[in-house]
């Protein structure tokens, strides 16, 4: 498989870095191809402005979606948008790789994910009526690919339980999940959380390794969460809600989960 590793820490001797190299190091042992985008080192530039889109006048009124799909389908993309786009259209799996900062990414992934995710691309696809509403929610671009996080949290795994203090962890994951992956297409994958990250020593990061390598192993086979496609009969259209009789008694995040 040709795997993409977008990650996000600042310093390599981390134990993301850590975990990166292992990833890496696994993968290719079993005869993967991988890209890093190693995004600090990069240098990536977080903030979606003006300068990403040639296409923007000087004196026009700099509007985010359309400028951003009018550069997608002239070539007006900045090179650093156009070439990340390239390695996800290359990419059979995409892991992105961080760690747990205010119970989400940090910024310069989420930078990654505004930029890169073009008009066009990412969103904005497919035929939109009063019948479809895109092709979205299991559809897109990047359908038939796979994604899995790989997160580590400070928090404990009781903290991230169901009645835990800081909500389950599925919930905190759910917008990247369900928002960032599965939106534009991707077969999300369970993901995989090291937590009580600060107490890791040689032992825990060896019984660590250990897991991390069986789901790396894994990547082709490991069953995708079910979230419900959005045009296969459980949404109404153009409400998009679930229809009455689709799980009846849940409401929230977990109703989307087939
Ligand atoms: P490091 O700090 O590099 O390492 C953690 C431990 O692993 C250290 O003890 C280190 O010695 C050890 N280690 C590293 N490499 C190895 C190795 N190869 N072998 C053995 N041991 C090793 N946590 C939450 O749960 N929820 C939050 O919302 C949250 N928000 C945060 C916001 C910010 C801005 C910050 C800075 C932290 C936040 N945290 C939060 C905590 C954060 O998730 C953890 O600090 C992070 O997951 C640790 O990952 P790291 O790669 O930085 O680990």
């Amino acid at each position: 498989m040709n795997i993409l590793l977008v990650y996000a820490h600042p310093e390599p001797r981390s134990l993301n870095g850590s975990l990166r190299n292992f990833s890496v190091r696994r993968l290719e042992e079993a005869g993967h191809v991988v890209q890093v985008s190693d995004l600090y080192a990069m240098n990536w530039k977080a903030s979606l402005d003006e300068n990403d889109s040639g296409a923007t006048q000087r004196d026009a009124r700099f509007d985010p979606s359309l400028d951003s799909k009018h550069a997608f389908e002239h070539g007006l993309q900045s090179e650093d948008i156009a070439r990340e786009q390239e390695k996800l259209m290359w990419a059979d799996t995409l892991i992105l790789q961080f760690p747990l900062w205010w119970f989400s990414m940090p910024a310069i992934l989420k930078g990654w994910v505004e930029r890169v995710y073009a008009y066009g691309f990412a969103y904005g696809v497919g035929e939109h009526s009063d019948a479809r509403w895109g092709d979205r929610y299991g559809e897109g671009t990047l359908a038939g690919k796979r994604a899995m996080l790989i997160v580590t949290a400070g928090g404990w795994e009781s903290h991230y339980s169901p009645r835990g203090i800081n909500g389950p962890i599925d919930d905190i994951l759910f917008p990247i999940h369900h928002g960032i992956l599965y939106y534009p297409g991707f077969d999300v994958l369970p993901p995989f959380v090291v937590y009580r990250s600060g107490r890791t020593d040689e032992a825990r990061f060896s019984v660590m390794c250990d897991e991390l390598g069986r789901r790396l192993d894994d990547l082709a086979n490991t069953t995708p969460i079910p979230f419900r496609p959005q045009n296969a009969g459980a949404y109404d259209i153009p409400g998009l809600t679930l229809r009455p009789e689709i799980a009846a008694d849940t409401n929230g995040f977990a109703a989307h989960i087939g």
